[in-house]
This record gives C-alpha cells, sequence and structure tokens, in this order.
C-alpha cells in the first residue's frame, strides 16, 4: 500500500513537469473542470479502489528567462504557451503559476514602444516596470498572489497583456503609467486614473488607487503638473466604449494608472529617485489591498468622462518576442 501511495505521489509531481513525458501525457486523465476553478482532479484507479488527488491547473509560467506567458495546455514536448506578441509557442520547462488575484501591468516596453521619455532621459517604460517590480514585491509580502505582465524591456501586445488577466482569474488589473505632454503647473500631484466604463468595481478600485497615490506623492514639495479634469475618469472613444484596450478588453476589473508626468521636468528628476519608487509602489499596495479587504470607495471622481481617440497600441506586425528559453 506504501508503494501505491508513492507511486501515486510520483504520478501527481509528473503532472506538474511537462518535461517528465510518456507518464504525464498518460497519468492525467483530461477531465478538465471548468475554467472558473484552478484544482484538476486527477483520478487513479488501482485494484478497485480510487485515490482523487487535487492537482493546480498551470495557469501561467515564468519561462527560463524569466518571461511570464499564459499557458494554453501541456504536451509532452512542454507547455504550450502565448508569446508577449500573441503567438503560440511551446515552451520545455519554467516555474508554473497556478493563480494570481492581483496582475500588474507595466505599461510599453520594447524597442518600438518606449513610452514618453523626460528631459533627463528617463524613458517610461522603464520606470513603469521599476514601480511595478518594487509592488510585486510589497504585495508578496502582504501575501497576496501577483503576477507581472512583463518583466523585462520586450515589447507585449494589449491582447497579450489583458488576456493573461483573464486567463489566471484575477480580481484585478493594474496597468502603471507616466504621463505626457505636460498640461500645466500644479500645487498637487497630476494623477489620473482611468477606469472601466460603468463598472462599479473599477470605479472603487480607481478612487482607492488615485486617494492613495496622491496622498503618498503630496509629501514630496515639488511643482506638480496637472489637467484641470485630472483624478479618477471614464476615458471614452468617440464611438461611447472605453478608449483604452486595457480597460476595454478584459473581464477583468482594470485600471489605468497615470501616477504623474514624466514630461514635467521637476517630477521626472522626482521619479528617477528609491523614494518615488518606493513611495508609488507603497500607495499602490495600500490600495490593492484596501480594494481586497474593505469596501471604501476612495477619491478623486471626476463626473464627466474624457472624450479621446489614443493611438492603437503595439500591433502584432512590429512586436518582436522575446526569448522564451
Ligand atoms: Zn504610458
Amino acid at each position: 500500500m506504501r508503494s501505491l501511495l508513492a507511486m501515486i505521489l510520483v504520478l501527481t509531481v509528473a503532472c506538474l513537469s511537462p518535461s517528465s513525458t510518456t507518464s504525464t501525457a498518460t497519468s492525467r486523465p483530461t477531465t478538465t473542470v471548468t475554467t472558473s476553478t484552478t484544482l484538476q482532479a486527477t483520478t487513479t484507479t488501482t485494484l478497485g479502489s480510487t485515490t482523487t488527488t487535487a492537482v493546480p491547473e498551470v495557469k501561467a509560467l515564468v519561462t527560463p528567462t524569466g518571461v511570464v506567458v499564459a499557458v494554453l495546455g501541456e504536451t509532452a514536448a512542454g507547455y504550450q504557451v502565448t508569446t508577449p506578441c500573441g503567438l503560440e509557442a511551446t515552451v520545455s520547462a519554467g516555474t508554473p503559476l497556478y493563480e494570481a488575484r492581483v496582475v500588474i501591468d507595466p505599461g510599453h516596453g520594447g524597442e518600438v514602444d518606449t513610452g514618453a521619455v523626460g528631459a533627463n532621459g528617463l524613458m517610461e517604460k522603464n520606470l513603469n516596470l521599476t514601480v511595478a517590480q518594487a509592488l510585486e514585491a510589497k504585495l508578496v509580502v502582504r501575501e497576496i498572489p501577483v503576477l507581472v505582465t512583463r518583466t523585462a524591456d520586450y515589447a507585449s501586445t494589449l491582447g497579450t497583456r489583458t488576456s493573461l488577466s483573464d486567463h489566471v482569474g484575477a480580481d484585478l488589473l493594474v496597468s502603471i503609467h507616466h504621463n505626457a505632454p505636460t498640461p500645466g503647473s500644479s500645487q498637487t500631484p497630476g494623477t489620473e486614473v482611468f477606469i472601466q466604463h460603468q463598472s462599479r468595481d473599477s470605479r472603487r478600485l480607481g478612487g482607492l488607487v488615485w486617494r492613495h497615490v496622491v496622498d503618498e506623492l503630496s509629501r514630496f514639495e515639488i511643482e506638480w503638473a496637472a489637467a484641470p479634469d485630472a483624478g479618477v475618469l471614464e476615458v471614452l472613444s468617440t464611438r461611447g466604449n472605453d478608449a483604452y484596450g486595457i480597460n476595454r478588453n478584459p473581464k477583468t476589473t482594470s485600471v489605468l494608472a497615470e501616477l504623474g508626468y514624466i514630461s514635467n521636468p521637476p517630477e521626472a528628476r522626482l521619479f528617477a529617485t528609491n523614494g518615488y519608487v518606493q513611495a508609488a509602489s507603497e500607495a499602490l499596495a495600500d490600495a490593492i489591498e484596501e480594494f481586497l479587504t474593505g469596501d471604501e470607495d476612495g477619491a478623486g471622481f471626476v463626473l464627466e468622462p474624457r472624450v479621446f481617440n489614443p493611438q492603437p497600441g503595439i500591433g502584432g506586425s512590429v512586436c518582436v518576442d522575446p526569448r522564451l528559453e
């Protein structure tokens, strides 16, 4: 009996690793449960007795080169994944991710899509990533399962970013950006949080993000920049739907946060400091934790939607995938 249990355990572990080939393919009955659950049941029947072991379903993977990808399935050759540019590929190994309540999206990335650039040379794509990784570290300490859509300087389509959050069944998606061009000077931070059209959850998440970020950044006494309608608002295209794909595409509750103006030289100088990165990431962590655990609404709500037709995000034709392994 002991050896039978040991065998079941080995088979169970084998199911988690695509590198152990034939036993994986044969030992795992494809009783795929619904996508709303993170567990699959592996049933092993031997000598009339049935043992059911819950095996977590791999939703995403950190590849050997550190790229986070959605997992579509597993074969003897490895994990079938969606690349950052939205193509299908097979990856032989990696660190599986089974759940993420929070998805953090560092806006922009790669050679073509740098985002805005400050007068001091600070690039938005790098700043967004630095803040996202500091936020990830803080959420890990708070034991909130988190996934970052981009882990280095490479391109990623909007569709990949948003479908990743839906695929892992996240409770929320926060896309981090720094704004341009400078609209005018202000006594207070010009933080803008774009929320999903007619979504109460997105509105509440946006209100908490805005309140925590503005509270935290207000401690820095610099000349800020702000638009007249800065705050928590819907941005709609002239067709009447969410102008930004990060809000329009996912089923996941999402917000796009423009924390400040990288185009404003005093802000760009501040953003290049570790003090800013720690303050911004702490504020975002506080907002996310409050969203997940409380029912407060936050602040900064702007009633009138802004109407704007943004440039489309990076398309598949100019997207260059990073090496996955
Ligand atoms: Zn941006």
